[in-house]
């Protein structure tokens, strides 16, 4: 009898939740999946396929590299067993790597529990903040990478999701390269950061993800005076960067389910763990003393860079005042009160010694990033309604 080289998988893109039926072709050197309709999806050549955890008795696989999360079910355990012995990886060799890997899981289990009743009876810290701690930045980048990767599937503007690639929009970039490069150089975080500018135009917001990204959304751009403003609203970011804020709300939405995928080995491929807390982090509301911590960074920051360390909230007031014309998401997220202030305003004022941050072109070319060639006119739809 010879082995089947056509079956049927489920295919999910890694990007969404979504799962589609495929057929599954065995070439010569690649698995070549298509839609239902025939339409060609992907052909991952068989040398940088590998098996990812799944259920028992299931085959299901993914791309070494990682350039992608999307991931392959086989359910048809005859078609599953063709495929391996293309992909030439022995049973043994997999058993053996699985039962070490649900080894794993049951220590971690056992672990977790203690840590959980550890909690119940000291109540103090956050299982978040036991975890934080435990998650390395590769996992960190990978998931900031997840969250990027769901924001571009998920914007709905005309246009790009990222200003400053069109070529009117160019020299804006490099403004605002320029100004996000003295940041990132003055605050030496240990990861590199991401700056977007999102084609939003009218929602006044910025925020920070996991693994150093950074999103400045165009509404925020346009409603700024000067590069200060937005150099003490980014360097509030900075301080949600450096303290790792994002990662901590997604583990205290994923807690210790993700602690399990994270285990298993597939924690950004298709598992249902993923996709709902990304929509918590991206809609989360950094607690009060998050937002106390990315201030108090912000001010010594500006310090640093020789800047006003009190703009961060002369600013936001000032923002706070003017955005009241109309609505500010910046503002939703980040509730302006007096006790935040004062402690802003408490600390030492430094000497104002790094002069202008842009010149005087380069933030009328800052205010131009979100140009759609040919019209002359500002284009994009809010990529966010937050
Ligand atoms: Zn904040």
């Amino acid at each position: 009898m010879t082995a089947p080289t056509q079956g049927t998988g489920i295919f999910f893109d890694g990007v969404s939740a979504r799962q589609q039926a495929v057929t599954v072709t065995l070439d010569a050197d690649a698995l070549v999946i298509a839609a239902a309709d025939g339409a060609a999806i992907a052909r991952w050549p068989y040398a940088q396929v590998q098996r990812v955890p799944a259920a028992q008795h299931r085959l299901r696989l993914g791309l070494i590299d990682n350039s992608s999360s999307a991931r392959l079910a086989i359910p048809d355990a005859a078609f599953g067993g063709a495929l391996e012995e293309r992909l030439g990886v022995p049973d043994a060799e997999v058993d053996k790597r699985e039962r070490r890997r649900r080894h794993r899981v049951v220590e971690w289990t056992v672990g977790a529990v203690v840590a959980l009743l550890f909690l119940g009876i000291v109540g103090m810290p956050s299982l978040a903040e036991l975890l934080l701690p435990l998650m390395p930045p590769s996992v960190e980048q990978k998931f900031g990478d997840t969250v990027n990767r769901y924001q571009l599937a998920a914007f709905k503007g005309s246009g790009p999701f990222a200003c400053g690639v069109n070529d009117g929009e160019k020299p804006g970039q490099a403004a605002f390269l320029k100004l996000m490069g003295k940041l990132e150089a003055a605050a030496a975080l240990p990861v590199k950061l991401h700056p977007v500018v999102v084609r939003d135009l009218y929602t006044i917001n910025a925020f920070a993800t996991a693994g150093g990204y950074v999103y400045l959304l165009y509404g925020l751009i346009d409603f700024a005076e000067k590069p200060e403003e937005l150099a003490a609203v980014l360097a509030h970011e900075l301080g949600h960067v450096a303290h790792r804020d994002s990662m901590r709300s997604f583990l205290h939405e994923a807690g210790l389910s993700f602690i399990v995928s994270a285990v298993l080995g597939d924690v950004f491929g298709t598992s249902a763990v993923v996709f709902s807390p990304v929509n918590a982090v991206l809609s989360a509301r950094h607690t009060r003393r998050e937002e106390a911590a990315a201030d108090a960074y912000a001010t010594q920051l500006l310090r640093k860079m020789g800047q006003d360390p009190h703009a961060v909230a002369i600013y936001f007031e000032s923002m706070l005042r003017r955005g009241s014309l109309g609505s500010s998401a910046l503002l939703a997220d980040h509730p302006t009160n007096q006790e935040r202030m004062d402690a802003i305003l408490a600390t030492p004022p430094g000497e104002v010694t790094g002069g202008p941050l842009l010149t005087p072109e380069e933030w009328t070319a800052l205010k131009l990033i979100c140009v759609v060639p040919g019209s002359g006119d500002v284009g994009g739809q809010a990529a966010r309604s937050k």
